[in-house]
């Protein structure tokens, strides 16, 4: 699967009609990760974790495609809400949830959750009684980039308990959820993972209760990654096997965010001054770490950079336009030479980036501009161009 990349001529024509720095994301390419999984995991529904990127169009597109969302506040909740998703197709995925987020649960009717201490059960019975819940397991993976089973996760033996107390809180214990951990390379690692949930629900169904849903996360990878070669298609499809062997009869369902929307959003910026160090170049861009770029600091990722002079490349630096020492963006990049107004295109930078964008030192945050309306808005253009000139 290739991700969307605009060719240089795209770029220069939106970058003669946008301000620099944007963001272009591609609602089409969302549409065929969304359905590149499910083709690839028929059995697992899916649930969108909007915070990888929560623009309006990509969850207006994932709802139109009969997306489900994993929500983990009362903010995501209400964007949700106010798009017409139905709280009944949001899970509540924050393992602690705070009293706006249940309140707006409530509001909402959002009435599925995850948990995973002994301390979440009686504010989620009190706020709201009767709800379906998840617990949420800590599982092994020295395979991913980002870590989520540290801070989140119950040790295996508590899974069964903490049910149980969720049912006797007057709560319905529905299943267990996990999360291998973002940007997983491994496939082992869910396999093992539904594995030990197997054995869960075989020794939960001998205590007289029975769990009829699993919820295996989040952590797909973006296949290109640091020139990676990841078959995703053989991922998924050997996930998708062991579920269909070891749960043939439970609602499956998977919480992707950096898969579904990494791919899918390039960012333009400029070249905004240049200088010389050691020898070295080194380009100032109009977007900075404390920007679109935070990924770098707070996903651990690289985003690929691509560079459009002719002339010879050489090591460079390219920095951000803040006036801190650790807005630094690419080190020892081979450039060709670049100028003051030169655009550079950085792919495969829809998650995880301008959500975590701050306003440090007063630079705006980064539009996002949608690439298939911006296509339709100058293919109408050129169509009233050619009617002037009939
Ligand atoms: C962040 C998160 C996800 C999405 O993870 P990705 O690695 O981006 O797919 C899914 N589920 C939960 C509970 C999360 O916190």
């Amino acid at each position: 699967m290739t991700s969307f990349r605009l060719t240089e001529q795209e770029m220069n024509d939106l970058a003669a009609r946008i301000p620099t720095p944007f963001m272009v994301a591609s609602l089409d390419k969302v549409e065929e990760n969304y359905r590149f999984m499910r083709r690839h995991m028929p059995r697992a529904g899916i649930y969108y974790a909007m915070k990888a990127n929560p623009t309006t169009g990509i969850l207006k597109r994932l709802a139109s495609l009969g997306s489900c969302f994993d929500v983990a506040s009362a903010g995501e909740m209400k964007q949700l809400h106010e798009l017409g998703v139905p709280g009944s197709r949001m899970i509540y995925a924050n393992p602690v949830k705070d009293q706006r987020g249940l309140r707006m649960a409530a509001a909402c009717g959002v009435s599925r959750m995850t948990f995973d201490d002994e301390s979440e059960i009686a504010k989620m019975a009190e706020a709201l009684p009767g709800a379906d819940v998840l617990v949420r397991v800590s599982v092994r993976n020295n395979k991913a980039l980002v870590d989520l089973n540290t801070k989140f996760g119950a040790p295996l033996e508590e899974a069964l308990p903490l049910l149980q107390q969720a049912k006797e809180a007057g709560l319905n214990p529905i299943g267990i959820c996990f999360h291998v951990g973002s940007q997983s390379l491994s496939t082992a690692a869910y396999e093992e993972a539904l594995l030990v949930c197997r054995g869960l629900f075989d020794e939960a169904k001998r205590q007289g209760m029975n769990l009829t849903d699993l919820d295996i996360g989040g952590g797909f990878p973006v296949p290109s990654a640091d020139g990676l070669g990841i078959d995703l298609a053989a991922m998924m499809e050997s996930i998708n096997k062991q579920i269909d062997r070891l749960f043939p009869d439970t609602d499956v369902w998977t919480e992707p965010g950096r898969y579904m929307c990494g791919t899918a959003v390039n960012l333009v910026a400029s070249v905004i001054g240049t200088k010389f160090r050691g020898e070295k170049p080194w380009y100032i861009l109009d977007e900075s770490i404390y920007g679109a770029f935070s990924g770098i600091i707070y996903d651990h990722w690289t985003y690929p950079l691509h560079c459009f002079g002719k002339g010879k490349k050489q090591p460079s630096y390219f920095g951000g336009p803040s006036c801190d020492g650790i807005d630094v963006l690419y080190s020892d990049f081979e450039a060709p030479r670049l100028k003051i107004g030169d655009k550079v295109l950085v792919t495969d930078i829809g998650a995880y980036s301008t959500v975590s964008a701050t306003r440090f030192n007063g630079f705006e945050i980064a539009p996002t501009v949608i690439w298939e309306e911006q296509k339709e808005s100058r293919a109408s253009e050129y169509e009233e161009e050619n009617t002037e000139a009939v």
